[in-house]
């Protein structure tokens, strides 16, 4: 089995990390790396070298691999070059559709979409999505502290002592939860929110109060993720975060519903009100964003507030991002191709849900 592994072109991850090659070396794998690869994450082609990898063209990459691993970077124009016998993994957001999406389709490639992995217990190991959350997570606390003017912890200092900074979190999902655990380890006082009340005790263990807004509509069948809101509720909930907000020290926004703009929670009333000074995270930024005025990839300032639009924060920890999905990308090879290719268990879960042509053929058949 030739496993070849892609350059990222916009993000800082790799798909293989030397530590995760040894393993699959020792399993009678073969790896090629392109060129350059894992620069961006620290590791150095020679690092691959060393641990038996062969670093090779992008275009070989194409030719020789029966599987090609990439995080989420391959042009439409690529597309006809994947072998028809090979496998491309990595995660491209086919949930949508898209000039990629379709590329796949009409070039028949066997593509293993790591956005559509369902989120149960068996697939943990190769939740590609939390393991990026987390990340994120963790650095958009980091990122408001380093922005805003103020202590995060209550200080006591000859000069005076200070209050703990006031942080607010919207979304309370995978990212949010370790938002709010890191905003607590650096001291600050927290305050969260999230339409799924069954999060409320999770808020709560961590050390931050929640923010109940009454009435929100859940749905068992979404599979623990959120479902849209009536009118009404999204009017009570605007409300209630305006007021919260706008005392707020930092705000830091991570509310997602799967394949569906974001929701609108921070309008640019409440950003006018904030205290100048103050720090707004929008990691919803990619898809339509949480505040209103945020911009995609961008840090402005308004009315003295810092607003920054980062959906893809995991990218700044590029070393630890690419050693976790190497990881998960490990995991996800051992179920899928433990029996071979002759032996791709078609009928589990993840390989139904992930695998793009079976499930675009099953969708034209019905
Ligand atoms: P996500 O990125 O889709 O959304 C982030 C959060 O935004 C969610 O908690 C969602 O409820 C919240 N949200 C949506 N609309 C909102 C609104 N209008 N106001 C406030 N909050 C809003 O979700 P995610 O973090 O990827 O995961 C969501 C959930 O999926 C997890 O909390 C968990 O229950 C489940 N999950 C399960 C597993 C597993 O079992 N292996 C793994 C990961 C996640």
């Amino acid at each position: 089995m030739v496993i070849g592994v892609l350059k990222s072109k916009n993000d800082t991850l790799v798909a293989l990390v030397p530590k995760v090659i040894t393993k699959l070396i020792n399993e009678e794998a073969q790896i090629l790396i392109e060129t350059e690869a894992g620069l961006k994450s620290n590791y150095k082609d020679s690092a691959y070298e060393e641990v038996g990898a062969k670093i090779v063209s992008r275009s070989e990459i194409f030719s020789d691999s029966d599987i090609i691993l990439t995080f989420s970077d391959i042009e439409v124009e690529e597309v006809p070059l994947i072998n028809k016998e090979a496998y491309l993994i990595g995660k491209f957001n086919t949930g949508i559709d898209s000039e990629l999406k379709t590329a796949f389709i009409t070039n028949e490639t066997n593509v293993f979409d790591l956005d559509l992995l369902p989120r149960s217990t068996i697939a943990q190991s190769m939740d590609v999505l939390s393991a990026l959350a987390s990340l994120s997570g963790y650095k958009a606390v980091v990122l408001a502290a380093d922005n805003y003017s103020g202590y995060f912890p209550m200080m006591t200092t000859s000069a005076g002592t200070v209050p703990p900074a006031k942080v607010m979190i919207l979304g309370a999902g995978v990212a949010g939860l370790q938002a709010i655990a890191t905003a607590r380890r650096l001291g600050g006082s927290v305050e969260a929110f999230d339409v799924r009340s069954s999060v409320k005790e999770e808020v709560q263990s961590l050390g931050a109060r929640f923010i109940e807004v009454e009435g929100a509509q859940e749905d068992t069948k979404a599979g623990g993720y959120a479902i849209e809101q009536s009118e009404e509720y999204i009017q009570k909930q605007k409300e209630l975060i305006h007021q919260t907000a706008i005392k707020a020290d930092v705000v830091i926004t991570s509310a997602n519903i799967p394949n569906k703009k974001a929701p609108l929670l921070i309008e640019k009333r409440t950003i006018e009100q904030m205290k100048p000074g103050s720090v707004v995270i929008d990691m919803a930024s990619a898809t339509g964003g949480n505040v209103e005025l945020s911009e995609n990839n961008k840090s402005i300032e308004i009315n003295g507030v810092r607003i920054i639009g980062d959906s893809r924060l995991f990218n700044q920890m590029g070393t630890q991002a690419s050693h976790f999905y190497a990881n998960n990308l490990y995991n996800f090879l051992k179920f899928t191709f433990k029996d071979g290719f002759a032996g791709i268990p078609y009928e589990s879960e993840i390989v139904s849900k992930t695998l793009l042509q079976i499930k675009e053929k099953i969708s034209t058949v019905n």
